[in-house]
């Protein structure tokens, strides 16, 4: 064990989670911490346009950690999407916004906002340090910004995340829509991916009353080619479910121009999901209007539908 601090985000990494991550570390070192952040998963094609934009390495691939290493968790506080050996880590501090699904046996520092975005808190936690926003790391943050609230047009975005969003551009120095846009798109492509590699890109596990459900998301600007691909998609799912013993799978594709998801559900609950959205499935897929955050609207829908089910 040694006195650094491994700073990460959650499995299947999003650009919040790199961002956050680096931002973190960078905030521990500059107060004169021992910190280092890395990544829990392949850096997605998002991530790597921020990345590249703003000249900034990826972090170290990370996949398992010793008993009682210190560790600061950005963008996630739930021990199923974190690396291996984090029941037994030395968790220092949480920085979060998403529900709290944390259990420790000691004292912990936690963070935890409503907010748009991990990285928007870790915003003010430099200043409130009184560290220096550098353009690069400015630019990362504001990636991730626009990233978890799909350019503010998601309903977990706060007026937080648009004017920290602002200042962020203004020190990396860069137009936030015209960049905002390309780093959107950029996330898009998936020509060159696989069935199973498209499901796995930001699949997320929650355990709810012995339940095993897994939302996987991509982001699209062009939902029907996506589509075009729905047979092969089934088929890695289902055989993800067989493997993973997943009882309720539900494929979200994102229409980033549009505002709206369709999806693929499938596995041996998908009456859950049909109760939670008041809808029927056709070929194991409907549209949801309006619909595009997994923490505040598919998440929640879910898991008031299994326990209803359980009150009844
Ligand atoms: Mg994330
Ligand atoms: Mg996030
Ligand atoms: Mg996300």
């Amino acid at each position: 064990m040694t006195d650094k601090t491994y700073v990460f985000g959650h499995t299947n990494p999003d650009t919040d989670s790199i961002a956050s991550a680096i931002s973190m570390a960078n905030l521990q070192t500059q107060t004169g911490r021992y910190a280092e952040s890395y990544r829990l998963g392949n850096i997605n094609k998002e991530t790597k346009y921020a990345l590249d934009t703003f000249n900034m390495q990826e972090p170290e691939l990370l996949s398992k950690i010793e008993d009682h290493t210190n560790v600061i968790m950005v963008d996630n506080n739930e021990f199923s999407q974190s690396v291996n050996g984090i029941e037994n880590a030395h968790i220092q501090m949480v920085v979060d916004h998403h529900r709290l699904n944390l259990h420790t046996s000691e004292p912990v520092y936690c963070i935890a906002e409503p907010v748009g975005c991990a990285s928007t808190i870790l915003y003010k936690l430099y200043r409130q340090e009184d560290v220096t926003i550098t353009p690069r790391i400015a630019g990362m943050m504001l990636s991730a910004i626009i990233s978890d609230t799909l350019m503010f047009r998601s309903p977990t975005c706060t007026d937080q995340d648009r004017i920290t969003a602002e200042k962020l551009s203004k020190i990396a120095g860069i137009n936030l829509y015209d960049y905002g846009y390309k780093l959107l798109e950029a996330g898009t492509d998936i020509s060159d991916c696989t069935a199973e590699e498209i499901i796995n890109i930001d699949s997320k596990d929650f355990m709810h009353h012995e339940l095993k459900i897994t939302i996987s998301q991509i982001n699209s600007s062009n939902v029907d080619e996506v589509f075009k691909r729905k047979p092969e998609i089934e088929k890695a799912i289902e055989a993800k479910i067989k493997k993973e013993n997943i009882d309720l799978f539900v494929f979200v594709v994102t229409d980033i121009l549009e505002a709206n998801s369709r999806v693929i559900v499938l596995g041996n609950r998908t009456d859950i999901f049909e109760r939670a959205f008041h809808t029927e499935l056709i070929a194991n897929t409907t549209l949801l209007k309006g619909v595009v955050s997994r923490k505040k609207q598919i998440l929640p829908a879910i898991l008031q539908g299994i326990d209803q089910k359980i009150e009844l």
